[in-house]
């Protein structure tokens, strides 16, 4: 049975390759082809996007089908004009662009416009036909065309994921990439067309049933049909064959058994293989594709995500955007996700993380009337234990992602399940089980989702994203030909399109008593490089983040005060560029060179913009100096009052500097003291000890080293940037040859070199901490640098700060899941203790740590904390970080979690002085601690006070928050300053639950 069961399948593929797909379309005529290239302007080989009026105006030359086309990332302009005989009905055009095998949306793609501007739809690989509206050809007798096809030769070459030039319009070469390979009017052959759906369908689902009574049913009614086929006449015996398979296409699935809500979607990386301009035009060109295929099958629901790829569209598409508004009137064009982009999750900030659901909801709110409430994360690397307290603190109820079936040791438990945040809110979450979000709904992804659901037997519900991504054009008409045929088929999943929120409505319905509990991050077993490569995105991210604390803390105080205007709109688009640019592939450093060399000057750009803002502002508060001029006004914007670092606005000018002393010593090293350490370095420039005199205790352990570096060589298995794979660790070079060592005023410095790369290390003491600042020039390939750090602390778990909190993780390897967690994400410290002491190692702008447990020489472990400084991947930026980069770092010893935590708003948050006059902080917050994150004014210009604040120790806490200006009144609000119902305040003190966040809004 077996080889008659192949040699029908094999029969079936190369009757369906060969003769059944390429007969659906029947061609009529051929069109006239012109071109124009748009020609290179400036800098590198490849002229830019034109808009439509300039390129309908443009100089066409004829051009014949074979011709070439397209240097990587040009854009060519096809003119197509044709005739059609009235007597064609359901007539298309097939045009080919000359797409390759490769995937669809990592290759060429176009736009087809008409002549007066309006879009037809999009063309993509697997997508490639253009309606002919034959409307006005009954009155005229025949049917002229004139279309203009925006054609992008966006290179195919990435997908090789190997080191190219061609990542960077400024490096990539002239030569064309494509050749155009058709361009017909065809008579499109409907039942050719149905009978290709019957039979993908069918062989899809009999391949994925065992030998049983119904597989063989199917496959000898298959072979009848294709008996039944003329291939020297398939139009002409198509019907014939349909009539045969029409009885195993009517039995009916029964009640019970597996259900796939299918939602049409496109998974568009706002940029990744390509810069963030063709995203706009990826976006536009599936959406094309969407509206087309909504308007002519009212079956399809489509899901779209990202506020700013729907307001891409908005502002540079408005026609097809007011197209898509009616379909989301209609309730099947559905804005998911509520986010301004599918972001990072681990590397975002805890506000930002906050803005990503505030500035996208709002978005959906204002231009489309509609409020998401599924999180819709496919792809991102991994998510923050934080998320379910900040997604249902933004009014949302359910979560979705796929990306944890890349795991590559440990399978994930549950398909659906609740999954529990830091302070123990659980958000109803589903990774849907077909292990793709762009799936076809072919026999093998519907068998795949019901045998792959973990929980199977005692839920049925699954979630499976349909249509190609990336541009490679979305849902297709195929994909709702097997959506039909599967709604209710003997055998299969049952599939219902329908909208995420129908899925979770049903899922939750089913299963929410019953479902597991997951607690804790959701961490990625893989693109563990992720947390340190591309460090320019790192360092641009916080410093903008903080630079945004700082903007909007002081235009807040300026504003309420009434010395200036508060800046809405410059800070709206500050939020929404620093946003955008935590996309899943922007932050995390997995894009190609020419997206990270904009996002560089972009990031430079947005913190000139904020220092406009913060500068005139703490002008406008200290005043006109006045006085005696020997006042001077210190403004930091770290939270923590309480712990002696200046407060919320206010006026402290001590420095968190203090007296220390640095001298060289005898055997070429040097010491550092002051009254709290004594720091002693060796020859090489090596901290080999530092004594914590307020504890009397020596802080590392017995051969210990501090700012030690450390070079691994680092060649991932598979992905270049992403990847940091735990081989790395198996070589290491300690970085211990010194160039210079000398004493700098109070401080030590350490020159080195290495390879073809040199590092200056300066070493201070201050108020708590060891400052290190490290300067890197950088011309290392695929390698590692670490910071090291050991502490004579024994500890079996380590903290890090993530958002609003902090996460625990285990320093051994006892389990699989443990040892997985070999890199992970750490915001601005991370802290080992036992019983009475600790150490944390803070940093300005670093991700990536590990900590590990080693046996100490006279008994116990140490630990080792270690901050992952530079990587230098060749894929997708060949170039990857090469150049200059400083970091800072700093050793606390002694530390408690806030302890930790002042060093790390320390470190983050410059003092700032001018002479005038003291200037009394917009809020005092006495009790918590809690710290503030953010004080600005109400989203909707009412002028009223926004206050966000969290409990950051994992402790219960009362805490009470005190305006210094005139209210009305003070409300509990969500994320989105709507008043919240639960209001666990007592008079003016709030209790705060371990890890509760908190946002208060002060009506003026
Ligand atoms: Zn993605």
């Amino acid at each position: 049975m077996h080889d008659r069961r192949r040699e029908i399948e094999a029969r079936l593929t190369r009757a369906l390759d060969e003769r059944l797909r390429p007969a659906i379309h029947t061609t009529v005529a051929p069109l006239t082809v012109e071109v124009w290239h748009v020609p290179p302007a400036g800098d590198g080989h490849v002229g830019e996007p034109v808009p439509f009026e300039v390129a309908r105006d443009a100089a066409y030359e004829r051009c014949a089908v074979g011709e070439p086309w397209g240097p990587a990332w040009g854009t060519s302009w096809f003119r197509l004009t044709g005739h059609l005989p009235t007597e064609v009905d359901a007539a298309e055009a097939v045009v080919d662009l000359g797409f390759t095998g490769a995937q669809p949306g990592f290759q060429a793609e176009g736009m087809v416009y008409r002549a007066d501007g309006s879009i037809v739809k999009g063309l993509n690989p697997r997508n490639d036909w253009v309606p002919v509206s034959t409307s006005s050809a009954a009155a005229t007798g025949a049917h002229q065309v004139e279309w203009y096809v925006e054609a992008a030769a966006n290179p195919t070459v990435l997908t090789g994921f190997r080191p190219t030039v061609l990542g960077d319009r400024l490096t990539t070469s002239a030569d064309p990439l494509y050749a155009l390979a058709r361009a017909d009017l065809c008579h499109r052959e409907t039942e050719v067309a149905e009978l290709v759906a019957d039979l993908e369908v069918l062989d899809g689902l009999g391949r994925s049933l065992p030998d049983d009574q119904r597989s063989r049913e199917i496959l000898y009614v298959v072979e009848a049909a294709l008996d039944a086929l003329d291939l020297g006449d398939v139009v002409g015996s198509a019907g014939r064959a349909r009539e045969l398979l029409a009885g195993v296409l009517r039995a009916p699935a029964g009640s019970g058994g597996h259900v796939v809500s299918a939602v049409g979607h496109a998974h568009i990386d706002s940029a990744w293989l390509w810069p963030v301009r063709e995203t706009v035009r990826k976006v536009a060109r599936t959406v094309a594709n969407v509206v087309q295929l909504m308007d002519t099958d009212d079956s399809l629901v489509y899901a779209m995500s990202s506020a700013q790829q729907w307001a891409w569209l908005q502002a540079a598409y408005p026609e097809l955007f007011a197209r898509v508004k009616e379909h989301v009137e209609q309730g099947r064009f559905v804005p998911t996700g509520g986010m301004w982009v599918e972001s990072d999750t681990n590397l975002v900030g805890g506000e930002a993380m906050a803005r990503q659901f505030v500035l996208g909801k709002r978005w959906f709110a204002e231009h489309l009337g509609v409020e998401p409430r599924e999180v819709w994360l496919p792809d991102s690397f991994g998510y923050t234990a934080a998320l379910p307290q900040i997604v249902t603190l933004a009014g949302m109820r359910w979560f979705l992602t796929q990306k944890i079936s890349w795991n590559t040791t440990n399978p994930f438990p549950h398909h659906t399940f609740w999954w529990e945040g830091i302070d123990g809110t659980r958000v109803f979450t589903h990774f849907p089980p077909v292990d793709t979000y762009n799936a076809e709904l072919t026999g093998d992804e519907l068998a795949h989702s019901a045998a792959n659901f973990r929980d199977k037997g005692a839920a049925t519900h699954a979630l499976a994203p349909f249509g190609y991504g990336d541009g490679g054009g979305g849902p297709t008409r195929e994909m709702l030909g097997r959506a039909r045929r599967t709604a209710d088929l003997e055998g299969s999943p049952r599939v219902r399109v329908e909208t995420p929120e129908a899925f979770f409505v049903a899922a939750e319905e089913e299963y929410a008593d019953r479902a597991p509990v997951w607690a804790g991050e959701l961490y990625l077993e893989i693109h563990r490089g992720t947390y340190t490569s591309q460090a320019a995105m790192k360092d641009g991210n916080r410093r903008c983040e903080h630079l945004l604390r700082e903007a909007e803390l002081w235009s807040t105080t300026a504003a309420v005060r009434g010395l200036l205007e508060y800046p809405y709109d410059a800070l709206r688009s500050a939020w929404e560029t620093v946003l955008l640019h935590q996309f899943h592939d922007i932050l995390p450093g997995s894009s190609i060179a020419w997206v990270h060399r904009e996002a560089r000057a972009t990031y430079a750009r947005v913190m000139g913009d904020l220092e406009a803002i913060i500068e005139p502002a703490l002008d406008a508060l200290a005043g006109d100096g006045a006085g005696d001029g020997t006042d001077l006004v210190a403004f930091n914007a770290a939270p923590m009052a309480r712990l002696g670092v200046p407060g919320l606005g206010a006026a402290a000018p001590a420095d968190d500097r203090l007296v220390s002393s640095a001298r060289p010593t005898e055997d070429g090293g040097a010491t550092l003291e002051s009254d709290v350490f004594r720091v002693r370095l060796d020859g090489t420039g090596v901290i080999r000890s530092i004594l914590d005199l307020r504890h009397d205790r020596e802080v590392l352990p017995p051969g210990g080293a501090a700012n030690l570096l450390e070079l691994h060589p680092d060649h991932p298995n598979r992905w270049d940037a992403w990847d940091l794979d735990a081989h790395y660790r198996h070589q290491v070079v300690p970085l211990t040859d010194v160039d210079d060592l000398r004493v700098d005023g109070d401080a030590v410095v350490v020159k080195r070199s290495f390879g073809a790369s040199t590092v200056e290390q300066r070493i201070a003491l201050h108020v708590g901490r060891i400052e290190i600042d490290t300067e890197v020039d950088w011309h290392e390939s695929e390698k590692v640098l670490k910071l090291r750090v050991d502490c004579d602390v024994h500890a079996d778990e380590a903290r890090y700060e993530t958002q609003f909190g902090h996460v625990v993780r285990p320093t051994h390897v006892n389990t699989s899941w443990d040892a997985a967690r070999f890199e992970v994400c750490a915001h601005r410290w991370a802290l080992v203790s036992e019983a009475g002491y600790g150490v944390a190692l803070a940093n300005r702008t670093t991700y990536g740590h590990d900590v590990t447990r080693h046996p100490r020489a006279g008994g116990g472990t140490y630990s080792r904390i270690r901050a992952s400084l530079l990587r230098a991947p060749r894929f997708p930026d060949p170039d990857t970080d090469q150049g200059r980069h400083a970091f800072r770092h700093a050793i606390v010893p002694g530390a408690r979690v806030s302890d930790a935590a002042r060093a790390g708003y320390g470190l983050n948050l410059p003092l700032r002085r001018r002479p005038g006059r003291a200037v009394e902080p917009l809020v005092r917050v006495e009790g918590g601690p809690a710290y503030v994150e953010a004080v600005k004014l109400a989203e909707d210009g009412s002028g009223d006070v926004v206050v966000r604040l969290y409990e950051p120790l994992g402790a219960r806490t009362r805490v009470r928050v005190t305006p210094s200006f005139e209210t009305t009144s003070t409300e509990v609000v969500d994320l989105l300053e709507r008043r919240l119902e639960v209001d666990d305040r007592d008079g003016a003190e709030l209790s705060l639950r371990p890890f509760q966040i908190v946002t208060l809004r002060f009506r003026r």
